[in-house]
């Protein structure tokens, strides 16, 4: 056999997603030409077409790059034939049959935008964890052409949103073929006619992405653009998306054989899909709608995401007719009865269908992704079961977690390699696992999170650099951002999407109080923000314009920086570079938020509302707390009180343990909290931890049970 070239080794790597969470590979993609790298936006599809097999074979020798291309290609192999994984010993039960994990968006790698924040990279770290853990899974979700938008803030601090059309042939997407042969077309009725869907395959290590596309001849030009955006268009576009996903993405598991033993939807969006199970089990097994209802959801597990009303799917009734009347009158349930499924109070004529009602009813395990969100959603659900305790409605939770290699730094990765035991990323779930940190040396490990606060600096400046060259600035201006970030300087980072009750400019309540601590030249303090705001949101855009426009008031000129275009590569930068992780949203509405663990993971050390995921982390001193978890039914109240315990929590807590420093010039209290952040928490909200617990506490249960007590609506 002829041997693999170094170019169709490389050519294989980057058509599985797998290179994007090896650091070790991702290094080579990038000394293949560094400055092509950046601008590709990290897409070695597209760096590898500049580059012939000879003009390849030379990069390679002139940067020794033989002996890490072969090394990384074997151990892509390995891992891709591994069968002594955790699943294998663990997820036997699921043998063949996968679980079947439903998002409408996931969040990979810079390069496929496909997502719009938290949501999708949870479901992206699912995906990649999954894989790593060996759990027979495959995922499912929409392919847009268009993505989700780029971000240009205007002259007057206004955000405007910017889209550009992917060529799919640049993405390492692989048209799916049914058993003849021929690519895979699917379709979903509605009144008006089929909507078709073509079908590509994202490899992500081990575990297949299905992403369904209707940008194909077949559909009418509204139909073709149908998936062109993540949360474009109005409530129609809305819905036949969601059928599109529910219903489509069921199809397109059955025409590649996919026989998914559970049901994992995330969100309301893609509820529609356990009704095609439903009508393929009354079709091919002869099942009454009602039994079929009851299997299917027997083998469903429905996870909801957000308290906040608008993350809730709503349509009315000529919405629901038009696009899922020819399923209902199939299904024998007709227009009143598929109402019925979206409506708390099934004969309620004024109720609008929810699809996440939908899919309570349709899944028999439901959870939430937080201790605390598990309690707000039983005391927001509880009407669905009128006759339990609040105590008793049966939604539980698994607080999220994000994937340990693809939110490390690389240089603390080699620090972890020293302390923590043999092949700890294996077995970054387990406690114990985490206590070598304790074993680094004060020094190092600053010496470490200084060198990755610096890159990000530059990195900052340079992101300043084009935005101010894109809004023509004087060369003088372009100058003095190079003066912009200090770095002695305590670093504080804010990035999320702009969404009205993550309150991004909470830290602005009082200007001069601020002012005062930003500009104290003996211990400074500087912000770095960034974040979209949804297209439609223009509250959040207002917020948006308050940050920029603040960083532009000569006071807080180089200290508070707003960077556009928020994405996983910016991410990235931040997680493994502040000193501090900022989140201060209205409580109880952050479900979880997942950006401050990846911070952990970094040695950063989180401030933060009692909230979400850090109202069961926080123990004291493995972090900052704003606050000690109060609600108002004020609102107003509830936010002026947290900007006074946010501005507190600075001045009494956070600047003076940073700049409390000893001979040598090291904060050792500081660095205390960052050991200990790392050992209490890196063990519990990591991503591994997350999919095992799914695993053992709603997949093996689903996959194996047709006889547990009902919680469908009789
Ligand atoms: C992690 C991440 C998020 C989620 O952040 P939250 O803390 O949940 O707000 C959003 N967007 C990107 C790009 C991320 O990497």
């Amino acid at each position: 056999m002829p041997q693999t070239t170094i170019h169709e080794k490389l050519c294989e790597l980057s058509q599985n997603l797998w290179w994007s969470w090896q650091p070790e590979v991702t290094s080579i993609f990038r000394e293949i030409d560094p400055k092509r790298w950046s601008e590709l936006s990290h897409n070695p599809l597209l760096l590898l077409r500049e580059y012939d097999p000879d003009k390849l074979e030379v990069r390679a020798r002139e940067e020794v790059l033989h002996s890490r291309i072969n090394w990384a290609y074997r151990r892509w192999q390995e891992y891709m034939h591994s069968h002594s994984t955790w699943g294998d010993v663990h997820a036997g039960v699921l043998g063949h049959r996968p679980a079947a994990y439903f998002s409408a968006e996931f969040g990979l790698h810079e390069s496929l935008r496909i997502y719009s924040g938290g949501l999708g990279v949870l479901a992206g770290d699912h995906l990649k964890s999954a894989s790593d853990l060996g759990i027979p899974l495959v995922g499912v979700g929409l392919f847009y052409h268009e993505g989700y938008f780029s971000q240009v803030i205007d002259e007057t601090g206004w955000q405007r949103e910017e889209y550009t059309d992917v060529d799919p042939g640049t993405l390492p997407l692989k048209r799916v073929l049914g058993a003849d042969g021929e690519p895979v077309i699917i379709s979903v009725e509605t009144r008006h006619g089929s909507i078709f869907a073509r079908v590509w395959k994202l490899a992500v290590g081990r575990v297949p992405l299905y992403l369904l596309d209707t940008n194909i001849k077949r559909n009418s030009e509204e139909d073709r653009k149908l998936t062109a955006r993540l949360y474009g268009g109005d409530q129609r576009t809305r819905i036949r998306q969601e059928i599109m996903l529910g219903i489509g993405g069921v199809r397109a598991l059955a025409a590649v054989g996919i026989n998914p033993r559970v049901l994992h939807m995330n969100e309301g969006h893609s509820a529609f899909a356990p009704l095609e199970i439903i009508r393929m089990r009354m079709k091919h097994d002869g099942l009454s709608f009602d039994d079929a209802l009851r299997e299917t959801a027997a083998s469903g597990v429905f996870t909801t995401h957000t308290p906040v009303p608008a993350g809730h799917d709503r349509f009315d009734g000529g919405l629901i007719d038009e696009h899922v009347g020819p399923l209902a009158e199939e299904l024998g349930i007709y227009h009143d009865g598929i109402m019925g499924l979206g409506r708390v109070d099934p004969q309620n004529p004024n109720e609008s269908f929810c699809m996440t009602v939908l899919a309570f009813k349709t899944s028999r395990r439901a959870n939430a992704v937080s201790n605390l969100h598990g309690v707000v959603s039983r005391r927001m659900w509880r009407s669905l079961w009128p006759w339990r305790s609040e105590e008793e409605i049966p939604i539980g939770h698994i607080t999220n977690g994000v994937h340990v290699p693809t939110w490390l730094a690389a240089q603390m990765r080699v620090l972890y390699d020293r302390v923590l035991p043999q092949k700890w990323y294996l077995r970054t779930g387990e406690a114990d696992v985490w206590k070598g940190i304790d074993k680094l040396t004060p020094g190092e490990l600053w010496e470490t999170h200084q060198s990755l606060k610096n890159r990000l600096l530059v990195y900052s400046r340079r992101r300043l650099t084009q935005q101010a060259e894109r809004y023509g600035r004087s060369a003088k201006e372009i100058d003095r951002l190079q003066t912009f970030l200090d770095p002695q300087a305590l670093t504080i980072g804010f990035a999320r999407r702009f969404a009205p009750y993550k309150r991004a400019d909470l830290v602005m309540r009082e200007l001069d109080i601020l002012e005062k601590l930003i500009s104290d030249v003996t211990r400074p303090v500087q912000l770095i923000f960034a974040g979209k705001a949804h297209p439609a949101d223009d509250h959040g855009k207002a917020i948006l314009q308050r940050i920029v426009k603040m960083s532009h008031e000569p006071r807080f000129h180089g200290k508070i920086v707003f960077l556009e275009d928020y994405d996983i590569n910016l991410a990235r930068h931040l997680v493994q570079g502040v000193d501090v992780w900022l989140n201060n949203p209205r409580r109880p509405l952050e479900a979880s938020g997942t950006s401050g663990q990846k911070v952990v993971l970094n040695g950063g050390l989180n401030l933060s509302i009692l909230d979400g995921w850090w109202a069961e982390a926080f123990d004291g001193q493995n972090g900052f707390a704003i606050g000690t978890g109060q609600t108002h039914a004020n609102q107003d109240v509830q936010d002026a009180r947290d900007g006074d315990d946010l501005i507190k929590v600075l001045e009494n807590e956070v600047i003076p343990l940073y700049y409390d420093r000893d001979h040598d010039d090291l904060p050792q209290e500081w660095i205390r909290r960052m050991k200990r952040s790392v050992r209490t928490l890196g063990w519990r909200f990591n991503a591994d931890r997350q999919v095992m617990d799914y695993v053992r506490e709603t997949y093996i249960p689903a996959a194996g049970s047709l006889s547990c007590e009902m919680v469908v609506m009789p």
